[in-house]
């Protein structure tokens, strides 16, 4: 369930994202009154089994069963800010009645990290922006340098292009740092290349220090931007929420068994 309006007194207006199906938009009647089977399961964020039926190029929903609520990112204001940018580049860059099996997985794994795991939002946006850029078809290079293949160096992503260049080709290709043109350390190199390629059963099994995360949050959010195209108004939230001292305090169980 990624966005939720209710409509009269006891209808909502929900659309979802089905692995099968994209997005959907689903008319559910009666879903506000009380005791009312639709209601747990027509919650932002929930995951339901939905039975629908369409009439006239519409859906309705005939019933639901609810999976899992994820009720813990309802509980914080970082989480939700976090879960809803997220829902908005889903809803801009998925369509409708088209498959979406890999962004469904890296949504609800996401979810399920940030309800139930307590995981860093820092860390669960970095996977997320990466890695969803990277599969809707504007994966990075990831062989190294995009003249020598080298990656055991500092390496300079130019986020614009998608490529990374050492500092001799940087030279070379006469490249200069700025705000699109940033450095990144092997390890950093690593963790992107990691996210982008892992089996997404595996792309949060990893971790990087504090620094270096708070340096790949800054990459993958201008990847994102850039080959999107488009500011999501849902950030300037997140980032309204974010007190920074919280940041990185909390605990950190995400289930990690990497280091990079
Ligand atoms: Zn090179």
């Amino acid at each position: 369930m990624i966005s939720v309006r209710d409509a009269g007194d006891n209808d909502r207006f929900i659309t979802i994202l089905s692995p099968e199906m994209g997005l959907a938009d689903i008319s559910v009647k009666g879903a506000k009154k009380l005791g009312s089977k639709s209601n747990s399961s027509t919650q932002l964020f929930a995951c339901a089994k939905f039975c629908m039926r369409e009439r006239g190029g519409r859906y309705y929903l005939n019933s639901c069963e609810p999976v899992k609520s994820f009720y813990g990112i309802r509980l914080d204001m970082q989480r939700l800010s976090l879960a809803s940018y997220m829902a908005e580049i889903i809803k801009f860059t998925v369509t409708s009645g088209q498959s979406a099996k890999d962004v469904y997985r890296l949504f609800m794994n996401s979810l399920y990290l940030l309800s139930e795991k307590g995981a860093d939002c820092s860390f669960v946006k970095f996977v997320f922006e990466m890695r969803i850029t990277a599969d809707l078809g504007m994966m990075p290079n990831l062989l190294g340098c995009d003249e020598c293949y080298r990656s055991d160096v500092t390496l300079c992503f130019l986020i614009k292009r998608g490529i990374f260049l050492c500092d001799d080709h940087m030279q070379s290709r006469v490249v200069y740092h700025d705000k699109y043109n940033v450095d990144v350390t092997a390890g950093m190199f690593e963790a992107i290349r990691f996210v982008c390629l892992s089996d997404m059963s595996r792309i949060f099994s990893f971790r990087v220090s504090d620094e270096a995360l708070e340096k790949l949050c800054y990459i993958s959010e201008l990847y994102a931007e850039v080959h999107f195209d488009r500011h999501f108004k849902t950030l300037d939230f997140y980032y309204s929420v974010c007190a920074p001292e919280t940041d990185h305090n909390e605990d950190n169980e995400q289930t990690t068994d990497e280091e990079i």
